[in-house]
């Protein structure tokens, strides 16, 4: 059974009993749901059922596939699909400001926007981000649970906004910027800002997964990305290059370090196995401000402000491409594509500088720490 029928149930009313099939033809269309236990239930169910369809129907009645932009050139073989409604956070849950701005404005972020300044947060603060950290890492391991062949990226959001909720946590994408939805999924050439929606991932697909939670008032940070199936040799180097890039600049963060360092040691590793980093997409300091201070580049020789002193919370976040480092935006102004089509693959961890080093407050804990794509498939 493919794992987005697990724990569904028929959709005939009064049925109840386990989801076995969907429809075909709303799997064609994209249309979400269409859960039933069994030819019985669907075919009782048609004459109802069958008006969904109109959807993805044009007047005559033909199937047409979903193509929102026309006249867009792709760079690569990925494309949009329909995305579900909006989804909606209990009131009992802290919310950033954003969350209820029209427009997705994070006016406190704005407000200290041309500041290079760098929070030092005190013992009680850091506790605050220990605990919204430790929820996100939960969080993201909910996720892996699930990824697989077959699962599309909007029921990888559901579990992300219901296992935020869970927690008491906001998840933090939601309404950003009118960011659409709780999580970023991040195909293939997706660079980074995906849009969770009704395509099924495939054997050999890469999707990164970026998860940031709010909870009460401070934000954690963190992604990973998952192997689909069986995948590439060359997107098998990718990931493990790109995570290697992560845990040399982690390595590299103790007080005293300047932040610039840290896209010289990425670039040298990335660019020594052949490929590129990526420079539109920084890592950022995080406490109650999802974006703020230090702006932290992964690419080599740039002009980074600011010291790492004890107190300090950011993010590193490289994102490596196969072939270019040149990135293009999709034209619903989030999906950040690579110019070239090729892969692109990213890890970030958020990070508390301390006395004599760091802390990883979104490792794993299983595992030593190590991502899911190194698990070994029993
Ligand atoms: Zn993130
Ligand atoms: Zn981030």
């Amino acid at each position: 059974m493919s794992a987005s029928l697990a724990n569904r149930t028929c959709e005939t009313a009064g049925c109840g009993s386990q989801a076995n099939l969907q429809c075909p033809t709303c799997i064609k269309l994209d249309i979400p749901g269409s859960y039933f236990c069994s030819q019985e239930c669907f075919k009782g169910n048609w004459s109802t059922h069958k008006a969904l369809h109109k959807v993805g129907q044009n007047s005559n009645g033909i199937i047409e596939p979903f193509n929102p932009w026309p006249d867009y050139v792709f760079t690569g073989p990925l494309r949009p699909h329909r995305t579900s409604p909006a989804r909606t956070v209990p009131g009992h849950i802290q919310r950033p400001d954003y969350a209820d701005h029209p427009d997705g404005t994070p006016l406190s972020e704005q407000s200290v926007k041309l500041s290079s300044h760098i929070k030092v947060l005190n013992d009680e603060e850091q506790e605050e981000m220990i605990i919204a950290c430790k929820l996100g890492r939960e969080v993201l391991d909910e996720v892996a649970l699930m990824i697989d062949v077959g699962v599309t990226t909007d029921e990888i959001d559901r579990v992300v906004h219901e296992a935020c909720i869970e927690r008491e946590c906001y998840p933090s994408p939601l309404n950003y910027y009118k960011y659409p939805k709780s999580c970023c999924t991040s195909i293939n050439e997706v660079i980074c800002h995906g849009i969770p929606d009704m395509r099924a991932l495939i054997n050999g697909d890469i999707c990164n997964v970026d998860v940031t939670v709010c909870h009460r008032g401070y934000h954690g940070d963190l992604n990973e990305t998952f192997f689909i199936g069986n995948v590439s040799k060359t997107a098998e180097k990718l990931v493990n290059v790109t995570w290697e890039c992560l845990e040399k600049a982690i390595n590299a963060v103790q007080p005293g370090e300047k932040y610039r360092e840290l896209g010289n040691i990425i670039h040298k590793h990335a660019q020594s196995n052949g490929f590129s980093v990526v420079r539109s997409y920084c890592g950022h300091g995080i406490h109650q401000l999802f974006h703020t201070s230090p702006g932290v580049p992964h690419y080599a020789k740039n002009k980074a402000v600011g010291v790492m002193k004890p107190g300090h919370t950011f993010t590193i976040e490289p994102m490596i491409s196969q072939g270019s480092w040149r990135d293009k935006c999709w034209p619903d102004n989030w999906t950040a594509v690579t110019v070239d089509g090729l892969l692109s693959a990213q890890f970030e961890q958020t990070l508390l500088v301390t006395d004599t080093g760091v802390d990883i407050l979104t490792k794993r804990l299983a595992n030593n720490g190590l991502p899911y794509f190194m698990d070994k498939k029993s």
